[in-house]
Parts: structure tokens; sequence; C-alpha cells
């Protein structure tokens, strides 16, 4: 988690409001006229009020000069596109997911995961100019106007105060709308309308289904907490064939000679970067949450899951009876633990119970049991507001009213055991690096990887993110992505 509050309810809002202006409009690529929820302006008023809500979840990779190097070649890609005036935006976000995606009005997102699986400059523009063809297609235009949108209506119905999330599933609601599964013929779109504008700005077309063959094999993790590219981009086993055979056939209709692969430049711009989750924003030690950037832990009951994301952490109970969710109350919300709890007790749609301040090992707190009306029943809630380092946190653990009784004590406990982090070797962990090296005579991935421990990097995922075979003898001077391993 990071230090700012979730936006997320305000990107369904704005959702929302968009499905009031349904309008007809003429599609960019195809010229047809289409039923279609936003005009252009909408669409743009949507990727700028949606990005605010990116960055608190997910937050730039720290790197300027690979920030501005993503934007230049996806800036080049939009100008040969179909909606060259569009007020385009490129941004490397900070997720280990290997996933890229695209909101209407122009905003284009790829994950720093999805960056380390690449190997050269025209792979990049493949997946920006397929995620470019997304937008100047309209595609999630569409899609949003087929159904998404009445799924976030029937959320939206039970939000039960703008202070406390839905119980249960809306949490995740805004990015899921965000991060829309395309059907197979718009994937086929956009990866053909993405062939389009790599080669116009001079890329081999033939690297898009290079890039692809990374996704033969890969699995998912389920727990992962945002989707990742297989389960947004339906990935059919001819799809590699199909943007293979079209990248071939641009190139024997077109009369350039020369073509853009460009790993030389590519390659060495990833070196230093994070490498799968960075624990400096949170991880799991023995049944405790840990937080060596904000210097706090807090207790998990066993068996939970942890879902942690920039802007909160959430413990739930496997069967998903309760919830504990952390997160930073904003500036604005109050000065004291008792202010927010205040304001809190305010908010519609809540109950104030009992409550009273109160120290957590010895942080100035206040402890509040509070009562959601929903339409789906009342939900129980015991929370904590506690002062430390600055902030104010809020912890919530809900749970329906109806069950309470019998999580009421592990809610509590979990409230109770946040506290400041003191331990030297937790405080000071590392993130794993990539790290660059070129190959010398005789190298193989094998051989260079035997120094990393395999238990924390595979020489399976290696390969994978180098798209080598272990034994193959690499020749001199092929780039080769290894991993420094961080302080554990
Ligand atoms: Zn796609």
């Amino acid at each position: 988690m990071r230090k700012q509050l979730s936006m997320r309810i305000q990107v369904l809002w704005i959702l929302m409001l968009c499905v009031m202006f349904c309008s007809c409009v003429r599609n960019p690529v195809t010229g047809k006229r289409q039923l279609a929820l936003l005009s252009e302006s909408q669409e743009i008023a949507m990727g700028q009020e949606s990005h605010p809500a990116v960055l608190s979840e997910f937050g730039l990779v720290d790197n300027a000069e690979l920030q501005k190097y993503c934007t230049r070649i996806g800036s080049d890609l939009a100008k040969v596109s179909h909606r060259p005036d569009l007020p385009w935006h490129f941004a490397i976000v900070d997720s280990p997911v290997v996933n890229a995606f695209a909101v209407p009005g122009g905003y284009i997102y790829i994950t720093r995961g999805i960056l380390e699986h690449m190997n050269n400059e025209a792979e990049l523009a493949g997946v920006l100019g397929h995620e470019i063809g997304h937008v100047t297609a309209r595609h999630s235009v569409t899609q949003i106007s087929q159904g998404q949108l009445i799924q976030v209506g029937l959320g939206l119905g039970s939000i039960f105060s703008s202070r406390f999330r839905q119980f249960g599933g809306l949490a995740q609601m805004g990015m899921e709308v965000l991060m829309l599964k395309f059907s197979r013929d718009h994937e086929n779109e956009a990866d053909q309308l993405g062939l389009k504008y790599m080669a116009d700005c001079g890329y081999d077309p033939e690297q898009m289904s290079r890039f692809f063959q990374v996704f033969i094999g890969m699995r998912e993790e389920s727990e992962q907490s945002i989707p990742g590219w297989l389960s947004t981009h339906p990935t059919p086993p001819d799809r590699i064939r199909r943007t293979s055979e079209t990248g071939i056939r641009i190139k024997q209709q077109s009369a350039r000679q020369n073509y853009i692969i460009d790993a030389d430049t590519f390659i060495p711009k990833l070196g230093n970067l994070v490498y799968g989750e960075n624990p400096r924003e949170g991880f799991v030690d023995n049944n405790r949450f840990i937080h060596p950037d904000l210097r706090f832990q807090m207790d998990i009951p066993a068996g939970w899951k942890v879902e942690n994301t920039k802007s909160s952490v959430v413990f739930a109970e496997p069967q998903g009876g309760a919830i504990v969710e952390l997160t930073m109350t904003p500036p604005d919300a109050g000065k004291s633990p008792g202010d927010v709890a205040q304001a809190i007790a305010r908010s519609e749609g809540t109950q104030f119970l009992s409550g009273g301040s109160e120290r957590i090992n010895g942080n100035p707190a206040y402890l509040g049991l509070y009562r959601i009306q929903s339409d789906s029943g009342n939900i129980g809630v015991n929370a904590a507001f506690i002062s430390y380092g600055g902030h104010i946190y809020q912890a919530a653990g809900l749970a329906p009213e109806a069950s309470f009784s019998r999580y009421s004590r592990s809610l509590n406990n979990v409230l109770r055991s946040f506290r400041e982090l003191t331990d030297q070797r937790l405080l000071s962990v590392q993130p794993d690096r990539v790290k660059i090296y070129r190959a010398r005579k005789g190298d193989s991935l094998r051989s260079l990887a035997k120094s990393i421990d395999q238990n924390r990097v595979s020489l399976q995922n290696l390969a994978q993110i180098n798209r080598l075979d272990p034994d193959q003898p690499l020749s001199a001077g092929t780039w080769v992505k290894l991993v420094q391993l961080g302080k554990r």
C-alpha cells in the first residue's frame, strides 16, 4: 500500500455518468456509425479522470528516462494511427503482473512485468500499437456499452457510504472495468491495427508474433491482485500464426528495405528495474503483514488471504466471511483519530454504535463499532483509526451483522496488532532487480543462472523473460536479462 486513498469509487461514478449520455458516433477505424456511450470528449474526460485512480492503484515506475522512452515510442505510433489528435498518454505502471491496458481517451499503460518480458524496441512498439488499436477502434467504449456498466451500476446501488467500501466484491470493480476483457474479434482487430501502426513507424511487424510466444506456457497466479494479459486479452492458439502471417505479408507488400528491431537501445534500459513484487511496499512474514517503507506491522489470522495494492491492504477470511481493510485516510479526513471517527459516524448509511479513544501499542487511536445498512443486509464494522508516522490509518474489520459475533474476536485482534516495525532485518529488505549481461562465447542461461538462488528466481523464469532455452549456447554479445537478488 502507498500513501493515498483509493479513488476507485470515483472512477465508478465517472463511468456511471457516462452511461447517461449515450450517443451514436462514427467509428474512426471502420468509418461506420455505431452505438456508443461516449462522445470523443467524454472518452477523453474518462481517461483524464481515471488516470489518478490508476496511479493510486499501481504507482508509476520511478525511472524518468524509461517513461520518456516509452512515451516517445507510443507517441510516434499514435501519430500514424487513426486518431492522431487524441491527447495520448503512455505510462509504465509499477506492477510485476504481465499486462498492458488502454483507457478510452488515449491513456495507455504497460506494467514493468510485461516490459521485462520484452527483448527489443519493436516488441514494445507491438504491444503499444495493439493497445492503441483498442482505443482507435473504440473497443472499450463499445465494450462498456455492452453490459459492463450495468454491473457497475448494480455495484453502485449497494455502496453504503462514501467512506466504507462495499463488503465483498466491489473493491476491485473499478479496476476491472478499466481492464476489460476484450472479445476475440476485438483482440484480432487490435493486433491488425497494431501491426499496421508499428510497420508504418518502421518497426519489424514480425516482432509482434515473436513477443506473443511469451504467453505460451505462461500461467497466471490466481491470487494476483490484478488480472494479467492472459485473462484480459484472450490468446487463442492461432493468434501467433495470424499475427505472424500478417507481419510477413506487410513486409512483402512494402517497398521498405530495413525494419527497426533494436535490442541494443532497448535492453540496457531495463537494467536495475525491480523484478517481481517489491517487498518495500509490504509482504507477509510469519502470519504478519510487514511494511518496511511505512515501518509498521500487523498480524494476519491464520489461513486468511492477503491482497496488497498501492492504496490498501486487505486480509480476507478464506470463505469471504469477514475482511479487514487497511488504508490511509486522506489529509482532509481529520487531524486526529477521533476527528476521522466522527466524520465516519456522520456519513450516510452508517450508524455509530459505540467507541472511544485509546492507545494501540502506544499510538493514539480511536476504536469504534458501526453498523452499515445495505440492501443485502446490515454489515457490522469494527474500525480502528490510528495515528502513526504522520498519517492516520483506517483499519476496518467488516462482517455481515448476522455472523459478526463469530468474527469479532479475530477482527479485534487484527486491529489491535497494528504496531511499529523495529526488526532491522525486515526493515532493510530490498527488491530483486534486473541485471543486464552481454553473453560471452560458451555461456548458456543455465551457466549464467548458477549464482542465482533458484528458490528465489527459477531458471524457468529466466528462460521465460529471455525467451531462451536454458541450455542453448549463446553467441558472444547476446543480451541476457539476469536478476540481482535483493537483501532478504
Ligand atoms: Zn488487447
